[in-house]
């Protein structure tokens, strides 16, 4: 089964396209079949993964407006090994379009994507930083949502408006969507303010927060600007070490998930 992933939460900055690259190419590593979905109009995600983004003929702005399939606009043979659904500046146009069309604008994504889903265990959606129609659409797309946080003192301002989304995408266009988890990124555990928000997280989302912690590590900076994930640029790297952790903890949780499911069954 297909388990499709928002990467989301509204505050720029704070790891979701570094997660969503280096996830992807770290299940990858694990035997995964995995397509990336750039869902930002600032199209970091389709450069973070080697693509010249103004020199493709097909991104997600063609994707959500039906003028083109997923298998047009989709991109294999990147380095990371997984493919990857494009975006550019002109995704900011089809968010504008959609804001103008009726019923059934928060479906386009999950109707787009429909049709190649099963060619993949995993989908990674990465979110805009906002809570606008192009990110409902990837919660509407989605199974489960990954929040990535940066311990920092402003971290859990906001985290209650994208808890609302969600549970307003919930309680109309896709009952089953579930919070897959918080990751804490750029963690440096030497900040006792990290350390106070990290502790924070834990009391107030238990059995929610994953163990693994990704550091702040200057490699996952710069493997962007090479169109590689650090696993290509630095394998030996922390942050690469801790991407193919989290890999690691996604899969145990959902098999774990699975195993539990299947005794309620
Ligand atoms: P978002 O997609 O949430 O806006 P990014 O993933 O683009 O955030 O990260 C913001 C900036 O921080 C980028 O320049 C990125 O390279 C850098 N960055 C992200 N995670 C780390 C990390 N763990 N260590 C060092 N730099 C990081
Ligand atoms: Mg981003």
């Amino acid at each position: 089964m297909t388990q499709t992933l928002a990467v989301a939460n509204q505050k720029g900055g704070v790891g979701k396209t570094t997660t969503c690259v280096n996830l992807a190419a770290s299940l990858v590593s694990s035997g995964r079949r995995v397509l990336l979905v750039d869902m930002d109009p600032q199209g970091n995600a389709s450069v973070g993964a080697g693509l010249e983004k103004n020199s493709v003929t097909h991104t997600n702005y063609e994707l959500l407006m039906g003028e083109a399939d997923a298998s047009a606009v989709r991109c294999t043979g990147l380095t990371g090994g997984f493919d990857l659904l494009p975006a550019n500046g002109d995704l900011t146009a089809a968010e504008v379009a959609l804001m103008g069309t009726g019923e059934g604008r928060d479906k386009r994504l999950q109707e787009a994507l429909a049709p190649i889903r099963d060619d993949y265990d995993h989908i990674l959606i990465d979110c805009p930083p906002a809570l606008n129609i192009l990110t409902v659409n990837a919660f509407v797309a989605a199974d489960r949502v990954l929040i990535p946080i940066q311990c920092e003192y402003y971290a859990l301002e906001g985290l209650s408006a994208l808890l609302n989304t969600i549970e307003r995408v919930r309680q109309t266009v896709n009952p089953t969507l579930e919070i897959e988890g918080l990751v804490r990124t750029m963690f440096d555990g030497r900040n006792n303010l990290a350390n106070q928000v990290g502790a924070q997280l834990l009391e107030h989302f238990p059995g929610q927060v994953y163990r693994t912690q990704i550091p702040r590590n200057v490699r996952l900076a710069e493997a962007p600007s090479h169109g590689l994930a650090v696993l290509q640029y630095d394998r030996a790297s922390r942050g690469a070490v801790a991407y193919r952790a989290l890999a690691s903890e996604l899969l145990r949780r959902q098999q774990a998930g699975a195993a539990t499911a299947g005794d309620t069954a």
